[in-house]
């Protein structure tokens, strides 16, 4: 028997309660029951996002949730500023061609959070542009980008919005909507929110909602507008995930009662731990600054390939973690620490990467990250 632990940056685990809650018997999305439902479940997600904007609930995977926020705020020809620090970063540059978006982008080294002055640098050169396209977490690196930093750059224009996939950094970091003015937030359901793949979300300021109605772009299914008109009356457009929304209702009740700060405290808590208990093993975190307390990516030994350890977690020890992307493929692996995941998860992660880097020939001292992780959580470091 080899029992399974998930520590992947997504899917993530989910929760008994919130299984359960997802077994219950279908009801009708046009019924009153959904309507109750669907709007509790709004009103929770604006104290999750920090915000009194509608947070539109839409069936997709996280990605859905980018398309629209590149084809309801964008016309064709319209400019666009794509930070792209990793993989995910990758995914705005495409998806602002693919709408038809002439886009500069601004190239991050993996590892590295992107320099505000950058940005900064290009909205001056460049007033004109629309939009400026982020990731709060970049999950490929594991890298936090500075938003607040960014916000504070793009509020100085009245004709551009920020837009922030914080898909691995909402329920993780503390992102304050509307206190620091993010324009569009975007996340997803398989993530911090601890549910199975399924939901995107999106938050949306009344900025870009002005630019929304200038954008004369093609959007059906992720028509922004059209689910703000439905969902402000408590229904969707389209047929909603239904059971995704029970077991989110579920997951809301779970994070409301242990209260916001102390979700992110959580979080920042276990990712410290995570993180020390890499160095005391005598191995290193990929980040070279602000690593996100989402995931925790780490560098593979010399000598020692990284797809080895991700794929010896999951053989010998029935752990799923993640390799690297492209040029840090063999390079990295990457152990998440979001969501429904608590300190013996990270003592376990732990002890597990100890057991199979030293059974790829690499010397590592058994019980040193794990000891250095236990002390932390314990409070005595
Ligand atoms: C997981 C993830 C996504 C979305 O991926 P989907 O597979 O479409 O859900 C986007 N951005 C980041 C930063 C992510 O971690």
């Amino acid at each position: 028997m080899l029992k399974r632990y998930l520590l992947a940056p997504g899917p993530t685990p989910v929760p008994p309660e919130v299984l359960l809650a997802m077994a219950r018997p279908m009801i009708h999305h046009r019924a009153p029951e959904f309507d109750k439902l669907f709007a509790e479940v709004r009103e929770d997600l604006k104290w999750l996002f920090q915000t009194r904007n509608d947070v539109l609930i839409l069936a997709a995977s996280g990605t859905g949730g980018m398309e629209g926020s590149v084809s309801n705020f964008l016309s064709p020809g319209d400019k666009a500023l794509t930070v792209n620090g990793g993989k995910f970063g990758e995914r705005w540059t495409k998806l602002c061609k693919t709408f038809g978006a002439q886009v500069t982008e601004l190239k991050v080294e993996w590892g590295r959070a992107v320099d505000p002055q950058a940005v900064a640098d290009a909205l001056k050169k460049d007033p004109s542009i629309k939009a400026v396209y982020v990731q709060a977490s970049e999950t490929s690196t594991a890298v936090a980008h500075d938003v607040k930093a960014l916000a504070d750059i793009v509020k100085g224009y009245e004709e551009t919005i920020l837009v922030v996939d914080a898909i691995t950094a909402l329920g993780v970091l503390d992102l304050k909507t509307d206190a620091w003015g993010l324009d569009v937030v975007i996340t997803g359901s398989q993530k911090a929110l601890m549910l199975p793949p399924g939901l995107a979300f999106a938050s949306v300021s009344e900025k870009a909602w002005r630019l929304a109605d200038k954008a004369k772009n093609a959007a059906f299914y992720f028509n922004f507008k059209r689910e703000r008109e439905n969902q402000q009356k408590s229904t969707t457009a389209y047929t909603p995930a239904v059971s995704l929304i029970l077991g989110l209702k579920e997951v809301m009740n779970i994070l409301k009662a242990e209260g916001l700060e102390a979700v992110f405290a959580r979080h920042a808590m276990l990712a410290t731990a995570m993180r020390e208990g890499v160095k005391a093993a005598g191995l290193s975190i990929f980040p070279q600054e602000r690593p996100s307390d989402a995931l925790t990516a780490i560098s593979a030994p010399e000598g020692v390939d990284g797809q080895a350890v991700y794929k010896n977690l999951r053989t010998q020890y029935g752990m799923t973690a993640a390799g690297g992307q492209d040029h840090l493929k063999g390079k990295i692996f990457r152990i998440s620490h979001m969501g429904y995941i608590d300190s013996f998860d990270v003592i376990t992660a732990l002890a597990a990467v100890e057991m199979v880097i030293k059974g790829l020939g690499y010397p590592i001292k058994l019980g040193s990250g794990v000891a250095k992780a236990q002390e932390i959580i314990m409070g005595k470091s």
